[in-house]
């Protein structure tokens, strides 16, 4: 069996190394030349690692450091504090890679034979039972085709037609080198003013991985750049923000704005299958975005590999995709919702009721998606007897 994987990103790349170890032909097309990636960091939660695993990639992004930390107000004032043994052992299976690390992690699982760089998709159509993919070059032809182009997909036309929305946020991104006004663990935050949030968590090899982010009109940009931009909007919140922010530099700042899709009817068509931000691009406020695209890699080679067709394995995939993404999609705005308001009052209960919750009541919400599996609804896993 063939596929034609288009997109070159952390979904594409997944499933291709996923597919590829389980015997199949694949082809990646990526418009980008050497499949470049904006050079900022991801987290990645234990349900990430799972299907890593499951696509063939294993220890490769070093040191699982956990991502343990709190929530402030901008103040400094702490919301919640997760240094408690059970926050520490829940995250105790994340990491905050850098996206360079993780590409290059997958792209050691797909031979170069595979990969076409450089190369745009226009379109996808079916010719009888198999899927045609036109591109500037040509076409190519194959058994399965994944749309795993981002949220601006152009697969997504053949599939569920949906446009984009501006999320009303834009996030700025940095990883820089940790400055020495970031002493310890008490730095490591996620920190909520009015409409407003930054994040610093730590990396590997003292560095520091820092966003921000803020409601501005979409493409709106600042004249003198985007690290004045944050400088300005981040200038009276508690330290190290401020101290952070007078250390970087602005090629370290990258800014995006945020754009999410609405649910879709189908994640499937005919042998074309749509796969992470393309199906489901979501707001990123609870870091499972590109986790969520790491799952339907996986979901999407475990299916293949247990169903009996290729049909049921899609059929399957699709079943079990939608929910899970489009409730990760709710739960992730939900969160940027409660952690953007910007009416004092509402901010001051949303701050009193966080703080009256058991840490631990807190820290399981926080956890509960990491428990996926991989074989979920696709494997039956026999229940083990008591011995007689
Ligand atoms: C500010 C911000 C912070 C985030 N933080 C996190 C986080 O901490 N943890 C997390 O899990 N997720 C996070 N995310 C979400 C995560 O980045 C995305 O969900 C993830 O990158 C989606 O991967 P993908 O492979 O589906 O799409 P993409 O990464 O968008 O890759 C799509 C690829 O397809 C290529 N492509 C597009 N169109 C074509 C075409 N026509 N022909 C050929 N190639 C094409 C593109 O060049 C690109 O390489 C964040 C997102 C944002 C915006």
């Amino acid at each position: 069996m063939d596929a034609v994987i288009v997109g070159g990103g952390i979904g594409g790349l997944a499933v291709a190394a996923g597919l590829h170890r389980r015997g199949w032909g694949v082809t990646v097309l990526e418009q980008t030349a050497g499949f470049d990636v904006a050079g900022s960091a991801i987290s990645l939660w234990p349900n990430a690692f799972r299907a890593l695993n499951a696509v063939g990639v294993t220890g490769e992004l070093g040191e699982r450091i956990g991502v343990a930390g709190g929530l402030r107000d901008y103040r400094g004032r702490w919301i919640v504090r997760m240094d408690s043994g059970e926050a520490v052992t829940h995250t105790a299976g994340a990491v905050i890679a850098h996206r360079h690390d993780l590409r290059s992690a997958l792209l050691g699982h797909v031979p170069a034979a595979s990969r076409m760089a450089g190369v745009r998709v226009r379109s996808v159509r079916l010719v009888g039972e198999r899927a045609v993919v036109s591109h500037d070059g040509g076409e190519l032809t194959a058994d399965l085709v994944i749309g795993a182009d981002g949220v601006h997909s152009v697969v997504r036309a053949f599939v569920s037609p949906a446009e984009p929305r501006y999320a009303g946020h834009t996030a700025w991104r940095m990883v820089l080198p940790r400055p020495t006004s970031v002493d310890g663990t008490a730095s490591w935050a996620e920190t909520w003013g009015p409409n407003a949030v930054f994040g610093m968590f730590p990396m590997s090899d003292n560095r520091v991985y820092c966003y921000g982010t803020g409601a501005v009109e979409p493409g709106q940009h600042s004249s003198d750049g985007e690290l004045a931009e944050l400088r300005r909007r981040f200038a009276g919140w508690c330290e190290p923000i401020p101290a952070v922010l007078a250390a970087a530099t602005e090629e370290l700042v990258l800014r995006h704005d945020i754009h999410t899709l609405p649910p879709l009817g189908t994640y499937v068509r005919g042998p074309v299958a749509l796969l992470g931000d393309a199906a489901h691009a979501m707001v990123p406020y609870l870091g499972q975005g590109g986790c969520q695209a790491l799952e339907d890699a996986a979901t999407l080679c475990v299916a293949v590999e247990t169903q009996p067709d290729l049909a049921t394995a899609l059929r399957r995939y699709d079943e079990l995709r939608r929910p899970r993404t489009r409730a990760m999609a709710r739960k992730s705005s939900q969160s940027g919702f409660v952690g953007h308001l910007s009416w004092a009052p509402a901010r001051v209960a949303r701050n009193a009721l966080l703080r009256a919750m058991p840490t631990s009541m807190f820290v399981r919400s926080l956890a509960r998606p990491f428990s996926w599996r991989p074989e979920d609804g696709l494997v039956e896993v026999t229940p083990i007897r008591p011995a007689m």
